[in-house]
C-alpha cells in the first residue's frame, strides 16, 4: 500500500496550506482593517453581513461571535416561559442543545435517520402542548428534510431555527440552508466550511424585527441610533478583522465546494465496493451535499479509526459519546437507537479543498488496506 505513494501523513484540515493560496487577499484585508483602526461594529462587518445574506438568500444577516451565540439569540427571541419545549436531534454538536437550555427553554431530543439528520417521522410523537419550536441541524453539509420540517411546524404552529453551522452553501431545490425558518445559524469556527482565523458566527433571517433585536442584543442591548438600552444584552459581536477575512473567503467558497464534491466523488468511486463501510451519499433529488465533512460509518468502529490514525491519516470521530450521555448536562437518555448505532461507527475522513490528489489516493489506499484490498 505505502509503496505506491510518497505521502505518509495527511492532516484533517490544513489551514496553513489554504492560507498560502489566498495570502495576498487575506493580507490586504488585514492591512485595510489595521489602516482604518476600526475593529468593532464598523464597515467591514456590514460588508460581510451583506455578502452573507446575499449568499444564503435572506434579507438580513447579523454577525455574532459564534454559532452558539447565533443559536442562543434565535431561541431566546422566541422563548416566553421555562416550560417552552424545543425539539432538537439527539445526534448533533452539544452547542445546539446548550443554546436551547441557556436561552431558557427545555430541549426535547429526537433520534436521527440514516443520513445523520433529524428523523422527521419521529417529530410529531414528541410534540406536546408545550412545544414551541424545532431546531433541525444540517450535519456535515447535508440538509435535514426542510420541506417536511416546515410542513410539521406549520401544522402545529411552531417556529423553526436552523442549526446550519455545518452546511453553508447547501440547498434543497435551490433554496439555501439557513433561509427556511425564523433564522439560519452559522459558525465560522476555523474548521467549518467557511472558517475564520478565530471564533465567529452569524444569523441570517428575513424577519426585520428579529434582525434589529439581534443587532441590539449582541451589543449590550444598545440601539446604536438612540443610545437606548432596549434589554439586558450580551457582548457577542463578530469582530471586524474576522469579518474582513470571512468576506475574502466567502468569495472563494463556491470553487472550494466544487473541489469538495470532486473529492467526495472520488471517495465514492474508490470505496463504494467495501461491504463494511456506509458512505455518506444519499439519493434524494434536489438535495445538494456540500461535504463540510465526509463522515462514513465503519462497522468495525474504533478499530477502523485507529488504523487510519496509525497510518498517518488524521480522522475525526464525532460524536463517539452522544451529548445526552454526559452526566453534567442533566439530560435524559430516553433511547435513541440510531444515534447509539452511528455514534459507535462514525469516522470522518479528511475533506477540505486544500487536500492534494496524492493525499486523497493515500487515504483511499489506507482505507482499502484495512479491508485487505
Ligand atoms: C460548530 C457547531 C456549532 C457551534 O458553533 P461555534 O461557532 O463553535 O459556537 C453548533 N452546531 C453545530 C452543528 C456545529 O457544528
Amino acid at each position: 500500500m505505502t509503496e505506491k505513494t510518497a505521502v505518509r501523513k495527511v492532516k484533517f484540515v490544513n489551514p496553513v496550506r489554504l492560507y498560502g493560496t489566498i495570502k495576498a487577499e487575506i493580507d490586504a484585508a488585514y492591512a485595510d482593517v489595521m489602516a482604518k483602526g476600526a475593529f468593532i461594529n464598523q464597515q467591514h462587518l456590514r460588508d460581510f453581513e451583506a455578502s452573507l445574506a446575499k449568499f444564503v438568500g435572506t434579507k438580513y444577516a447579523v454577525g455574532v461571535n459564534s454559532g452558539y451565540d447565533a443559536l442562543m439569540l434565535s431561541v431566546k427571541y422566541k422563548v416566553k416561559s421555562p416550560a417552552d419545549e424545543v425539539i432538537v436531534p439527539a445526534h448533533t454538536f452539544v452547542a445546539s442543545c446548550s443554546a436551547i437550555v441557556n436561552a431558557g427553554a427545555k430541549p426535547v431530543l429526537v433520534d436521527v435517520g440514516k443520513d445523520f439528520n433529524i428523523d422527521c417521522s419521529r417529530i410529531e410523537a414528541s410534540i406536546t402542548p408545550n412545544t414551541r419550536g424545532i431546531m433541525p441541524v444540517h450535519l456535515s453539509g447535508w440538509m435535514a428534510d426542510m420541506p417536511r420540517v416546515m410542513e410539521i411546524a406549520k401544522k402545529h404552529n411552531l417556529w423553526v431555527v436552523e442549526d446550519a453551522c455545518q452546511s453553508l452553501g447547501s440547498s434543497i431545490d435551490g433554496k439555501g440552508a439557513g433561509s427556511w425558518g425564523l433564522s439560519g445559524c452559522w459558525s465560522f469556527y476555523p474548521f467549518k466550511i467557511l472558517g475564520g482565523y478565530g471564533d465567529g458566527g452569524g444569523i441570517t433571517t428575513d424577519d426585520a424585527d428579529f434582525a434589529a433585536w439581534a443587532r441590539r442584543m449582541r451589543y449590550n442591548g444598545e440601539d446604536r441610533e438612540t443610545g437606548e438600552y432596549c434589554g439586558h444584552g450580551f457582548t457577542c459581536l463578530l469582530d471586524n478583522m474576522q469579518a474582513a477575512f470571512l468576506d475574502v473567503k466567502l468569495r472563494h467558497l463556491p470553487e472550494w465546494i466544487v473541489r469538495r464534491k470532486a473529492i467526495a466523488a472520488r471517495y465514492k468511486e474508490a470505496l463504494g465496493d467495501l461491504p463494511g463501510l456506509l458512505l455518506p451519499h444519499y439519493d434524494r433529488p434536489g438535495f445538494d451535499h456540500v461535504y463540510q465533512n465526509y463522515t462514513l460509518r465503519a462497522l468495525e468502529g474504533e478499530k477502523f479509526s485507529a488504523w487510519m490514525r496509525e497510518h498517518g491519516v488524521e480522522v475525526l470521530t464525532q460524536f463517539r459519546k452522544p451529548y445526552y450521555k454526559h452526566a453534567g448536562l442533566g439530560l435524559k437518555d430516553t433511547g435513541f437507537p440510531e444515534t447509539e448505532a452511528l455514534s459507535r461507527e462514525v469516522c470522518s475522513l479528511p475533506m477540505c479543498p486544500e487536500l492534494t490528489d496524492e493525499e486523497v489516493e493515500y487515504i483511499i489506499a489506507t482505507v482499502r488496506a484495512f479491508y485487505g484490498k
